[in-house]
């Protein structure tokens, strides 16, 4: 691990401001990727700005009927929470299929957003890769890809972002409050917070650097039975080859995100307004532009199985 400075701000606009400054320095929260990435030497931060004492810890009720979760409040927690179990069942599922116990105790909301691909040469340092260092090639094109995109990936990258959180705030329509090293906030739909690699797969989101997230807000909660149904390699400790967060109403509308499958949640409006019509009808939408590999192809049926199974249960839970 390359040396490093360790500041606890005092501050959320300090924070981002001591952010700003230094080209190197990075925000930790939880530490449970960050500091993985930091001894693998993929992350290399000259200084830490800790935002554990800036009392982003709080779940509090919005006057619209929604729910405003600070960036700081752990995994645990917000699944934990009486209302979100009750009205955002989708977000409390979603968070308990990821990682373990211990993990989700100290990974926080906005570090679990942020978190980054699990993509196989990203972690292995020997090898090229554009995420880590634009320009050097991505090896997993053409090479061992089973667990990386199908859609939305690039010439330069096919990694899929790897959360089980975030598939449930896109379902939920959650916006990401953030404040700027300038002191100005800005609310970002999480629609539009993870980016497409394209021809910089190094930037896995628009936050600018040095910009906090503060808080996550969602809207009122929108009834329906929710749902998240996560396929992988084995029952815990494991990313999602595929995932599926639903929400679906009593006439078998819904929303639908797909986890594994995509550089970022993979929520296709257009899409989801097939559910009535069934997993085939959605997934054929959904995936129009697919790209699969070889190694990949298989993540699509299983896309469609998976919604099959949530929308049978949604129909035999029907009272
Ligand atoms: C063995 C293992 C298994 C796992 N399995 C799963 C799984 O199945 N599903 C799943 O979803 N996740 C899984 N995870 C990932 C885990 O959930 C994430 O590591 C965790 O959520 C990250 O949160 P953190 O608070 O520890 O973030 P950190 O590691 O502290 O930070 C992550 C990133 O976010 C940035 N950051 C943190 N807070 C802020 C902020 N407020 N504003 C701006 N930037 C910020 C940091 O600078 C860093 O870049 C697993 C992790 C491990 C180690
Ligand atoms: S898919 Fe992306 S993360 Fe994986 S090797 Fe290629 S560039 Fe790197």
């Amino acid at each position: 691990m390359k040396s490093f400075t360790y500041d606890r701000a005092t501050s959320a606009a300090g924070a981002a401001a001591a952010v700003a400054r230094a080209p190197g320095a990075m925000f930790l929260a939880g530490g449970t990727n960050l500091l993985d990435l930091m001894k693998l030497e993929i992350a290399t931060p000259t200084q830490l700005i800790d935002v554990q004492d800036l009392k982003l810890d709080r779940i509090e009720t919005t006057p619209d009927g929604g729910l405003r979760i600070g960036a700081f409040v752990s995994n645990t927690a917000l699944s934990a929470h009486a209302v979100v179990r009750r009205d955002y069942g989708v977000l409390t599922r979603a968070i308990q299929a990821g990682a373990s116990g211990q993990l989700r105790n100290k990974a926080t909301t906005a570090g679990n957003l942020l978190q980054r691909t699990r993509c196989p040469y990203f972690y292995d340092t020997n090898m090229p890769c554009n995420k880590r260092k634009p320009g050097s090639g991505c090896p997993a094109i053409g090479g061992c890809s089973r667990q990386l995109a199908v859609v939305g990936g690039s010439d330069q990258c096919i990694a899929t972002y790897p959360g089980d959180m975030a598939q449930a705030m896109r379902v939920l329509d959650a916006t990401i409050e953030t404040v700027k090293p300038d002191g100005t906030t800005r609310a970002i739909p999480i629609a539009d917070f993870h980016r497409l690699p394209g021809a910089a797969p190094d930037r896995d989101n628009v936050l600018e650097h040095g910009e906090l997230v503060t808080a996550v807000t969602l809207p009122a909660p929108m009834g329906g039975r929710h749902f998240y149904r996560k396929v992988r390699d084995r029952a815990s400790y494991a990313f999602a080859l595929v995932s599926v967060a639903a929400v679906i109403q009593e006439d078998g509308t819904g929303r639908v995100s797909f986890g594994g499958v995509a550089p970022r949640p993979w929520r296709v409006e257009a899409a989801e307004a097939a559910l009535p019509q069934g997993a085939a009808a959605v997934t054929r939408r959904a995936f129009a532009d697919a790209k699969p590999t070889d190694d990949n192809r298989f993540k699509m049926t299983l896309a469609t199985r998976t919604l099959a199974a949530v929308i049978a249960q949604a129909k035999a839970e029907r009272p």
